[in-house]
Formats: structure tokens, C-alpha cells, sequence
């Protein structure tokens, strides 16, 4: 390696690799290293590829940009692999409901409406690490179609504070 090249900067967040070779990928250099020792035809897929690139950018300039920049096309990779479970920010899952609730209950006063969907019917369509948020609960809701800021849908699920 390279004096030049400073591997040992951490990323700007630690990644946690659901799978694959090593642990945590705390610095450049873990996040090099788990790209290296990827198979050569997984290696070659743009979104590694790209990933290398970057970390290599990093390594060079030590900016903080660059850094960020790697770190988040780590993650990119990783998640198009499905190898990792994205940052949160404290945002509910779909893998937080399994085991918990079959049904996700979705009820609207003011809309007087109420719904019920299956979560495993929901995981097929959205993925296990989903934000619960990005998919919209509120979407059948006549309020929520019309987009009326004066009078906005207040549908909520009543079942989320028993499971998180
Ligand atoms: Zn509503």
C-alpha cells in the first residue's frame, strides 16, 4: 500500500455487512478489503467496481466528501446485493414486524376508514428492510389522495406501539 494512500480513515459510518467475509467494516481499508476479496465476476459489477474507485479517491485526497462518498456507495453495493440492512435513523422496518404481527391495522378517523394488510404480503412487495414510511399506509385514504394541505389525512397504525 501505498504512503500516499491512508487506508486507515474510517468511513463516515460503520457498516454492518449481513453476511460475507469479515465483520464490520469500520475503515477504508475494511471496506477495500471486502470489496477485494470478492469473487472476480462480483468484483467486476459496476456498482463494486465504482465502489473501489471511490474508496481509492479517499484514500488518496482524505477529504471528508470523498470519504462520504465511498461510505454511501459502499452501502449503495451492498444494498443491491441485499448484504446489508441500511442506516434507519430510528425508522420502523418491515423486518421489525415478523414474529409480531401478522396484520398491519391501519385506521383513519378522519377519513372513517379502516384497513388491514398482511405483512407478509407487504414484505413480498416492498422487502424486509423497508422502511415502514416508504410504503404509505395512508394511500387508500381519500384525504391522502386528494394532497390537501388544509386537511390532511390522519391515518395511523394503532398496533406499531405494542411492537417498537
Ligand atoms: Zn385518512
Amino acid at each position: 500500500m501505498s504512503r500516499a494512500h491512508d487506508f486507515k480513515l474510517a468511513l463516515t459510518r460503520v457498516i454492518e455487512p449481513t453476511r460475507g467475509p469479515g465483520a464490520e467494516l469500520v475503515t477504508l481499508e475494511d471496506a477495500a478489503r471486502f470489496v477485494g476479496l470478492m469473487k472476480p465476476w462480483r468484483q467486476a459489477r459496476p456498482h463494486w467496481d465504482f465502489a473501489a474507485e471511490l474508496l481509492l479517491t479517499a484514500a488518496e485526497t482524505r477529504e471528508e466528501s470523498d470519504i462520504e462518498m465511498a461510505t454511501a456507495q459502499m452501502e449503495r453495493a451492498l444494498r443491491v446485493e441485499g448484504v446489508v440492512v441500511m442506516p434507519r435513523e430510528g425508522a420502523i422496518i418491515f423486518r421489525d414486524l415478523v414474529g409480531e404481527l401478522d396484520v398491519l391495522r391501519i385506521e383513519c378517523d378522519k377519513c372513517g376508514r379502516k384497513g388491514q394488510y398482511r405483512v407478509d404480503h407487504l414484505i413480498e412487495q416492498y422487502g424486509l428492510d423497508a422502511k415502514l414510511f416508504d410504503w404509505e399506509p395512508e394511500a387508500d385514504c381519500p384525504r391522502k389522495q386528494a394532497k390537501n394541505l388544509n386537511d390532511i389525512c390522519g391515518a395511523r397504525c394503532p398496533d406499531l406501539s405494542k411492537v417498537v
